[in-house]
């Protein structure tokens, strides 16, 4: 482990760093507790800090406070308190800081290292914790087959986007795609090969965007992609440029190269507005319409152009 030791007495330090060092651990010497909060502040700080109480800067209390003012989503650092104070009251002022534990001086080495093994158990727990939590988020936003977002997450974001998108009077256009004949497919060269060729036109659509573009999975065999800041004449072209990756070059299974392609259908807020569901049933109808013309092409709905015109005629 990276410990930190924040003492000012010299002799302290060098006992520390001679029972820690032997012990295999990495530590990081500071004298004062304005250079342990700048040593504990800083990104990959160490997770664990012995702190002596009375010292010059910031004393050890108030080294623990700062580090427990930080939000939740702060590293948690693991604060051994080092001191001559042993009064019930001092102990409780010093849990009440937010110390995790406490060393008495002159310290026993045995001591210490039992108390390190603590605060090590501690620490493994908590980033265990971390991680399961971080792969239940994954689990709950990403699709487990093409690890593009969900439905759930890409209409979040949809909505995000469009509240965004309207307050800057900026557009925004959402493309719906569709695998064409996917079912023949699947019928043709098994459902195993079905998954394959989602996940590789997934990868093919991705490559496509922009950073700031958001791709999921929409539902089976369809996609959708929210472009912000893209009016519908470049969402156009970006459409086009990822049915043409999709269909450019047959996909390559195990056993067998499966030539592809896909329908579009795009809907954008200057001609359907800020609404997600009008916006979302907007790029269907323009899908549906893409696949009778006889699929393999990019479509836009726009109804209320349409609507104008015929009110002209
Ligand atoms: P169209 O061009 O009109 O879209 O025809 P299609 O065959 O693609 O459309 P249809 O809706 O009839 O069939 C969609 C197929 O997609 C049927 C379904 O089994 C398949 N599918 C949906 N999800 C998955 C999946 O996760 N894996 C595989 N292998 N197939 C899937
Ligand atoms: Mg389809
Ligand atoms: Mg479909």
């Amino acid at each position: 482990m990276r410990i930190l030791i924040a003492d000012d007495d010299p002799i302290t330090r060098r006992l520390l760093k001679g029972t820690l060092e032997p012990l295999g651990h990495e530590v990081v010497s500071v004298t004062n507790g304005t250079d342990a909060l700048e040593g504990l502040l800083r990104d990959g700080a160490p997770q664990l800090a012995v702190l002596d109480w009375m010292m010059p800067g910031a004393d050890g209390l108030t080294v623990c406070r700062t580090m427990r003012a930080r939000p939740d989503s702060a590293p948690y650092v693991y604060i051994i308190l080092l001191t001559a104070k042993v009064g019930k009251a001092d102990m409780v002022e010093a849990l009440d800081a937010g110390a995790d534990d406490f060393l008495m001086k002159p310290f026993d080495a045995m001591e210490l290292r039992v108390r390190l093994h603590s605060g090590e158990r501690v620490l493994n727990f908590q980033k265990r914790l971390i991680e399961a939590k971080e792969a239940l988020r994954y689990q709950a936003t990403h699709d487990n087959l093409t690890g593009l977002w969900n439905r759930g997450l890409v209409l979040e974001t949809l909505d995000q986007q469009l509240s965004r998108a309207r307050r800057s009077n900026d557009p925004l256009t959402i493309a719906m795609a569709d695998l064409d004949h996917f079912k023949l497919t699947n019928d043709t060269y098994g459902h195993a090969a079905g998954d394959a060729v989602l996940l590789e036109a997934a990868q093919r659509i991705k490559h496509q965007v922009r950073e700031g573009d958001l791709v999921g999975r929409y539902g089976g065999e369809e996609f959708l992609l929210v472009l912000p800041s893209t009016d519908a004449h470049q969402a156009l072209q970006v459409a086009d440029r990822v049915r043409a990756a999709i269909s450019g070059t047959p996909m390559r299974l195990p056993n067998v190269a499966v030539s592809i392609t896909a329908s579009f259908g795009l809907a954008s807020t200057a001609d359907i507005g800020y609404d997600a569901t009008a916006l979302l049933q907007a790029a269907d109808t323009a899908l549906y319409e893409a696949k009778a013309l006889g699929r393999d092409r990019v479509h836009t709905s726009c109804p209320v152009r349409q609507h104008t015109v015929q009110m002209a005629q």
